[in-house]
């Protein structure tokens, strides 16, 4: 590191809080290292009361950019310049990009989704997805793939609970701004979701069930739900194998996949953006796990 470090050394961070825990600085630290990059990746406690503070800070110190997760991906909007297609349409950011002190905001999180189906050799492009969810993973995913392409997306959220407006938000603006068509259900009804994944190419699980402390559970735990064909997303990435992806696996369904390549795919992302780089992705995941 101290071999590394210089007065040339770039400054990439996270703005969050709490966020000592993340694995992004391991993530890209080691890609800056293996490519001979000149850059460091530091976390910084920063909530919502300070990242007005925080994006100054940025300028200021003319840092190449930074990574945003909660409380901030929604309240750094008001002090950037631009704002990628995604984030405009998601009114979110995880990734700022500072080129000469123009501030641009995008959200990697749905292309991380989209490359690590490419990934496997996944199309899904003017395919019908099912979504579960519609948070902080299920507004990018929902948003980008209908950007991209995907024909159709059928999206379930309680609707009793506090992702419902975003749910309702992210139809809104998918039937508006993209040419997929997209549906609104409540995740109780539970004989529509079954009819919808019946019919779908993807099923993608976008909620908490699944991940510490619903890590037991599953949305769907009869076998005979899924086909062969289709393709069964988790989003979660810790368990590795989710209950959702052992009853997929059950049906004998082809494509189950965890989020771990979403997740190293939007780190990648957001890595290009800043070094114009590839991540060396399959150095990173061996890293990480
Ligand atoms: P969030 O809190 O923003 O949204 C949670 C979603 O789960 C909401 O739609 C909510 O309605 C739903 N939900 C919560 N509890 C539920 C329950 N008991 N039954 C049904 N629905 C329920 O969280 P998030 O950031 O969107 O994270 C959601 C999932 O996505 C998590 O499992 C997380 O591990 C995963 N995730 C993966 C990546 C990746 O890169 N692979 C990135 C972010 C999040």
């Amino acid at each position: 590191m101290t071999e590394r470090i210089d007065g040339h050394t770039i400054l990439i961070g996270l703005m969050a809080y709490p966020i000592r825990h993340s694995k992004s600085p391991l993530m890209h630290n080691s890609a800056f290292e293996k490519l001979g990059l000149n850059y460091v990746y530091l976390v910084f406690d920063i909530d919502g009361d300070h990242i007005a503070d925080g994006i100054k800070a940025l300028r200021t110190l003319g840092m190449r950019g930074s990574n945003i997760s909660m409380p901030n991906k929604q309240r750094v909007l008001p002090y950037l310049d631009k704002l990628d297609r995604t984030s405009q349409l998601t009114r979110s950011v995880n990734t700022i990009v500072n080129d000469h002190g123009a501030l641009t905001g995008y959200t990697t999180d749905g292309t991380g989704f989209m490359q690590s189906l490419k990934d496997e050799n996944l199309n899904i492009i003017g395919k019908k997805m099912v979504l579960t969810g519609a948070g902080g993973a299920g507004t990018p995913i929902a948003i980008q793939t209908a950007l991209d392409g995907v024909s159709e997306i059928s999206i379930f959220n309680n609707a009793n609970d506090d992702k419902w407006e975003n749910a309702k938000r992210n139809v809104h603006i998918i039937n508006e701004h993209t040419n997929c068509h997209a549906t609104l259900f409540d995740l109780k009804d539970r004989s529509s979701l079954k009819n919808e994944i019946g019919k779908c190419d993807i099923y993608c699980d976008a909620t908490a069930v699944g991940m510490k402390p619903l890590q037991d559970q599953t949305l769907i735990s009869d076998p005979s739900w899924f086909h062969k064909d289709m393709i069964v997303f988790d989003t979660v990435y810790a368990p590795l194998e989710t209950k959702l992806m052992k009853v997929a696996k059950k049906a004998h369904v082809k494509h189950v996949l965890n989020g771990l390549g979403m997740m190293l795919e939007q780190g990648a992302a957001a890595f290009k953006l800043w070094t114009g780089k590839e991540m060396p992705v399959d150095y990173i995941h061996k890293i990480l796990f």
